[in-house]
């Protein structure tokens, strides 16, 4: 069981969330035990199919195709932002919200707008890890729990950060880099994924003793 992932293979072609889950790994000290490859440095260079009808099954349907098509055991994930007022919209049509162009203002400024009626403003993003082997499936979540703000806000971040201020914070989380990467929705659902990867290689954790 060993080392049996120690090439990790991120089935993403999201530089941006590349970039958070290879921090998160780092900050846990994990990035020694487990290289990151991703889907180019596998030659899969296809859009993978995400048509599921659930953010779980979008997670599924991506690591499962990088199993089928290249034999390679792998994670992915799959984010929707949920927000109650719209009935849980736009949720698995996070990304194409407002068109296929998958354009992130566009998506925040249809969602700024279809907002303008409600009162309620609260929301959630929620992210589903899955991890497929050819013996193992496994699936980790997380949530972050927040509202949208009445205008976009910050540099940093992706997709809907500007518009998405965190419980507990004043500011999006475009305006949160540095408290980002240990609150997010994608941070619990890899919080589970380290803590399972760590039991099932106890290597991990003597690698990582003070000497
Ligand atoms: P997907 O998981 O790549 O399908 O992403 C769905 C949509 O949610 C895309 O529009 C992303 O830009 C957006 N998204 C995913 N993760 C985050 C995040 O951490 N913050 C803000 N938007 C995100």
């Amino acid at each position: 069981m060993q080392h049996k992932f120690s090439n990790l293979i991120f089935a993403t072609g999201n530089v941006n969330k590349l970039v958070e889950v290879e921090a998160m790994l780092a900050d846990h000290g994990m990035d020694k035990v487990f290289r990151m490859q991703t889907l180019q440095d596998i030659g899969c260079h296809e859009d993978i199919p995400e048509t599921a009808d659930s953010i779980v099954g979008n997670a599924l349907m991506k690591a499962q195709y990088v199993l089928e098509h290249y034999g390679r055991p792998c994670f992915a994930e799959d984010t929707g932002l949920i927000v109650n007022a719209l009935g849980g919209d736009p949720g698995i049509y996070s990304a194409r919200y407002a068109g296929p162009q998958r354009n992130a203002d566009d998506n925040m400024n249809l969602l700024l707008q279809n907002l303008k009626a409600f009162g309620d403003r609260t929301a959630y993003f929620e992210t589903v890890i899955a991890l497929v082997t050819p013996d193992e499936t496994h699936c980790f979540t997380g949530q972050a729990h927040g509202t949208i703000t009445f205008e976009k806000k910050g540099m940093d971040g992706f997709g809907y950060d500007p518009i998405f201020r965190p419980d507990g914070y004043d500011q999006t989380f475009a305006e949160l880099k540095e408290e980002k990467n240990s609150i997010s929705h994608r941070y619990q659902a890899m919080q589970a994924f380290m803590a399972f990867l760590k039991q099932s290689h106890p290597m991990i954790e003597k690698e990582n003793e003070p000497k």
